[in-house]
């Protein structure tokens, strides 16, 4: 019998603590990660702006599945047999499993025509080594106005501006800033992004791109040091190539217990997944965290034959986002505010967070 977990995400990661706090006797349990480490995205922007070291937003997979007794892969699930119950990696490696479990994330992924021309921060130990080199470069400009794109363009301007570089960040967006909050906190993130010195486009794209310059629809053409696209989460293609059952978009479909559907024995959670009743659920770490309180429990239940428990969505969760020099945009439903106390609560969320996984 053995226990597959696939990609160091949220719930793996707390799969690796349940685990060690109580082992599973008899069961050979695997973790396949193509990293050592996992970087967690939520101090991204911290790291971007020079606040936090590497070693403050990763986490070492291997010592964390050693302490849980946990065999460690370095290596990449490329495909999956249902039938043989066997995943395939990159190394060439096939191996078994009576249960598999996808924490993989998703990718970015800009059109195929501008590829040569942006920086590849996914999977997300791509993200410190290319951001640092990325956060320098003459002429930086970030695509995406979601939440993601407006921090790390904050971010980079804030590094710019005390490292003694221009400040000349430009941030595009099809939409307006942060589209998906109140209008409220999109006219405040703009004022803020304008106070601080980023050149923000709203409500225009990118059409076309060379090696150095990007011109929007409207026709702006700004110049450009390769660029960083940040718009919305792509799946990874694995449960498409596996005909594992999937949403429109190919990320795999799973039953609110993190089942995918029809087939009990593979289980998603995080990004990488869809829950078939919530289908526009938005992938975010918030809910990553959240499926993570049931997945080795629905794991363990599973095998031993009892019922699995069902995950429900909060309706509301807090949103934090860094603006730069120790300040953060908070959102809770309607409510948004701008200020330090939210920075402060930011870090302290987010190095408890981590606390537990370092030690
Ligand atoms: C710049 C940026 C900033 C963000 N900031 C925030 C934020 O502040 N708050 C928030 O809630 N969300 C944030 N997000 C979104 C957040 O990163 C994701 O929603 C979250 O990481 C998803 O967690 P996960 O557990 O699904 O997977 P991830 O954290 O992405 O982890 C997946 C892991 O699986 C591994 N993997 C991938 N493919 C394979 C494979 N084939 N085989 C084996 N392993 C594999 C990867 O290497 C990685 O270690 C941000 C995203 C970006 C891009």
């Amino acid at each position: 019998m053995s226990i597959v977990l696939v990609g160091g995400g949220h719930a793996h990661l707390k799969c690796l603590l349940d685990i060690r706090k109580k082992p599973l006797p008899n069961q050979n349990i695997y973790l396949i990660s193509p990293d050592r480490y996992q970087y967690y995205s939520g101090m991204f922007s911290g790291y971007t702006e020079g606040l936090y070291s590497i070693d403050e937003i990763r986490i070492d997979l291997k010592d964390m599945s050693e302490k849980a007794g946990v065999t460690f892969i370095e290596d990449k699930i490329t495909e999956v047999s249902v039938t043989e119950k066997t995943l395939l990696t990159k190394a060439g490696t096939s191996i078994s499993f009576s249960v598999v479990s996808f924490d993989t994330g998703s990718f970015i992924e800009g059109p195929s025509s501008f590829k040569d021309y942006l920086v590849q921060i996914k999977p997300n130990y791509l993200f410190a080594n290319k951001i640092k080199e990325y956060r320098n470069v003459e002429f930086p400009v970030v695509v995406g106005g979601g939440a993601s794109g407006v921090e790390i363009a904050l971010a980079i301007t804030a590094w710019r501006e005390k490292n003694g570089y221009p400040t000349n960040v430009t941030l595009i967006t099809s939409s307006k800033l942060l589209p998906s909050s109140s209008s409220k906190a999109s006219t405040l993130i703009k004022e803020i992004a304008v106070r601080k010195g980023l050149s923000v486009i709203e409500d225009d794209s990118v059409g076309e791109m060379n090696e150095s310059h990007v011109i929007t629809q409207n026709g702006t053409s700004l110049p450009h040091s390769q660029v960083l696209w940040l718009t919305g989460p792509s799946p990874s293609g694995i449960f498409k190539k596996s005909s594992l059952p999937c949403d429109q978009n190919g990320f795999l479909l799973t039953e609110k217990t993190l089942q995918a559907k029809g087939l009990p024995f593979i289980f998603g959670a995080g990004d990488c997944m869809t829950l078939e009743a919530f289908p526009d659920l938005p992938k975010n770490g918030v809910y990553a965290v959240r499926q993570a309180e049931l997945l080795w429990n629905n794991i363990i239940g599973y095998l031993n034959g009892d019922v699995c428990s069902t995950f429900t969505p909060q309706r509301h969760f807090l949103s934090l986002l860094s603006t730069g020099n120790k300040k953060a945009l908070l959102q809770y439903g309607r409510f948004t505010i701008h200020n330090k106390f939210a920075w402060m609560l930011k870090n302290k969320i987010d190095t408890d967070y981590m606390k537990k996984f370092q030690n």
